[in-house]
Formats: C-alpha cells, sequence, structure tokens
C-alpha cells in the first residue's frame, strides 16, 4: 500500500479520493487550506493545513513525508471568477501548482495525478470529445488547468516525474451516507441549485440560455459520479505504479443531458417542485459538452457505474437533505 498527498483533500472531488484511497488501504494526508475546503471533510487519513503559496511549508512537508504518489486537486473553479480575476486563478492554479511540483521533484516523488478539466477544449469542434480533440480553453480558469498539463509534461520529460491529468466532465452526485458532497460558496453549480430549489431554499433556478441549437433549446453536459471519478484516480495511480507513461485521460459517461433534463429528473427524484426562470446565456457556455472517455476505458480499465442520471441525482438529493 502507498502512500499519497491528496492536496484539496477537504474539497468536493478530493474528499472523495481520500475516502476511496483510505477504504482501499492506502495512508493519505489531505492537505487543505480550508479558503473553499470543510475541515469536517477530511474524516480518512491525517489532514494537514497548508496553503501551496507556502513553498517552504511545502518542501519541508514532502521531505519528511515520503510520500509515493501526489494527487493534486486544490484549485479554484469558478469559471466567470476566473474571468474577472484572472491574477488569482494563475497565482493559486498555476503558481501554487508549480511550488507543489518543485517541492515533489526535490523529494523524489515520481508519481503525480492531476485533477484536469474539459475546460481545457474550449468550444467543441465535434462530439463526443476524445483526448485528441484541440485545446484553446476560452477562459483564465482553462488555461491555467491546461497550462500545469504543459508543465507536467515537461517535468516528465526533464525529470521523470510521471503523471496523469484527469479531465473530469460534469462531476456530479455524492457518496452514500459519508458525509461528503457538493458544497460550494458560493453554489453556481446546475444539479446543487436544482435541489436547493426543491429544498425551498432559493425560488427558481435559473435556466441559462433557451436557444441554443439543441433538442429543447438548452445546453447539454455529460454528468459523471463523483465516486467514479474518484475511482479513476486509484486506477490512475496503479497504472502509474505499474510503469504506465505520462498520459492525459477524459472521465465522462458519454451522455448528454439538457438543462431540462436535469432539472426534470431533480424534481422526479426528489418528490419537489421546482421553479424555473429562463435567463439569458452564461458567457462562455457551449451548447454541448460531452466526452469520450474510450481511453480511459482501455488504457486505465475504467467504468464508471453510476450511468443513470437519476441514481446520480438520488445521491446528490440524499446529501443536499443532510
Ligand atoms: N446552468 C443553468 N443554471 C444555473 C447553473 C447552470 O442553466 O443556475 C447551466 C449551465 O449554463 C450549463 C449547465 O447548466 O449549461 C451546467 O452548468 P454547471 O455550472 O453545473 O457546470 P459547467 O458545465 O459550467 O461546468
Amino acid at each position: 500500500m502507498s502512500k499519497v498527498l491528496v492536496t484539496g483533500g477537504c474539497g468536493y472531488i478530493g474528499s472523495h479520493a481520500n475516502k476511496l484511497l483510505a477504504e482501499s488501504g492506502h495512508h493519505t494526508v489531505a492537505l487543505d487550506n480550508l479558503v473553499h475546503g470543510h475541515r469536517e471533510f477530511a474524516r480518512w487519513g491525517r489532514f494537514v493545513k497548508l496553503d501551496l503559496d507556502d513553498r517552504a511549508g511545502l518542501v519541508k512537508l514532502l521531505a519528511a513525508e515520503k510520500f509515493d504518489a501526489v494527487m493534486h486537486f486544490a484549485g479554484y473553479a469558478y469559471v466567470g471568477e476566473s474571468v474577472s480575476d484572472p491574477a488569482k486563478y494563475y497565482r493559486n492554479n498555476l503558481a501554487a501548482t508549480l511550488n507543489l511540483l518543485e517541492a515533489s521533484q526535490a523529494a523524489g516523488v515520481d508519481k503525480f495525478i492531476f485533477s484536469s478539466s474539459c475546460a481545457t477544449y474550449g468550444l467543441p469542434q465535434s462530439i463526443p470529445m476524445d483526448e485528441d480533440h484541440p485545446q484553446d480553453p476560452i477562459n483564465p480558469y482553462g488555461r491555467s488547468k491546461l497550462m500545469v498539463e504543459r508543465i507536467l509534461g515537461d517535468f516528465s520529460s526533464a525529470y521523470g516525474l510521471r503523471s496523469v491529468c484527469l479531465r473530469y466532465f460534469n462531476a456530479a452526485g455524492a457518496a452514500p451516507g459519508a458525509g461528503i458532497g457538493e458544497w460550494h460558496d458560493p453554489e453556481t453549480h446546475l444539479i446543487p441549485l436544482a435541489l436547493e430549489a426543491a429544498l425551498g431554499k432559493i425560488p427558481a433556478v435559473k435556466i441559462f440560455g433557451t436557444d441554443y441549437d439543441t433538442p429543447d433549446g438548452t445546453c447539454l453536459r455529460d454528468y459523471i459520479h463523483v465516486d467514479d471519478l474518484a475511482g479513476a484516480h486509484l486506477l490512475a495511480l496503479e497504472y502509474l505504479f505499474q510503469g504506465g507513461r505520462s498520459d492525459c485521460f477524459n472521465l465522462g459517461n458519454g451522455n448528454g443531458f439538457s438543462v431540462r433534463e436535469v432539472i426534470a429528473t431533480a424534481r422526479r427524484v426528489s418528490g419537489r417542485g421546482i421553479e424555473t426562470e429562463d435567463a439569458p446565456r452564461r458567457e462562455g457556455d457551449p451548447p454541448r459538452l460531452i466526452a469520450s472517455a474510450a481511453k480511459a476505458q482501455r488504457v486505465l480499465g475504467w467504468k464508471p457505474r453510476y450511468t443513470d442520471l437519476a441514481e446520480i441525482i438520488r445521491t446528490a438529493w440524499e446529501w443536499h437533505q443532510r
């Protein structure tokens, strides 16, 4: 069993990966600065409060702990904020990651798994999108992720720090009964907002754009359960342990659901009414984002367990009612 540093271990996806790693017998240290993370999400392994800005602190931690691998989830992920305050995104998602990479390299860590995003592709030129789709991000968030991908490629060639970049499509759901789930402040994502409307916490969910060239006029997204994302990280770790070379993989279900379909499913699952309000398009939203995850299936042996949108939303609903 290995020892893994999980940055952003108190965040949504990081906490799910930390849980799965611990349950699979790995030793973990969940690192988080608790700016967006929740201390109570670090329920597995050890917790260290540290900011990736703290280069000396990182070097010291990595030198002392002798990690076999690093899983890097920490990062800001508000696309709109990245447009209005790009410096914040390049400092936190790029410069801080460079600190982590240098500390990893100095400590002799040779396996690195990175939370990347379908936002690195930009506007889709073909659907479904595979890993060979051109990468031309349309916002600083996507660019910060792509830049890290490129740096990882260089670190792999120069220093032998092998890496797997996992490009998530739309993460959704929660690990059943685990006390962790999607909890962003402010919340901007569709499924949590629809469920907050179902709970009466907000009056209605806005539908951003009803005039897209899609079957019902609203955007299609590929929703993938957070436990399936966590599972892919474990497989990526195994892949690197077996000597796999640096590579990138898409993670999605390969199905697109419209905003209206998601809201209708949330109504069915919750048994509650959800008011909607038609709103203008949100800047930078492509009409369709649908993954081909054939490569992750072929190379990593990844197979999502949650393929039904209602099942995914059911686990989110359970979490939101907490
Ligand atoms: N969306 C919406 N209303 C909201 C939030 C999101 O209509 O209050 C739409 C958004 O335009 C996109 C889809 O729902 O088409 C998924 O958005 P989300 O923010 O959840 O994830 P993203 O695709 O931006 O990563």
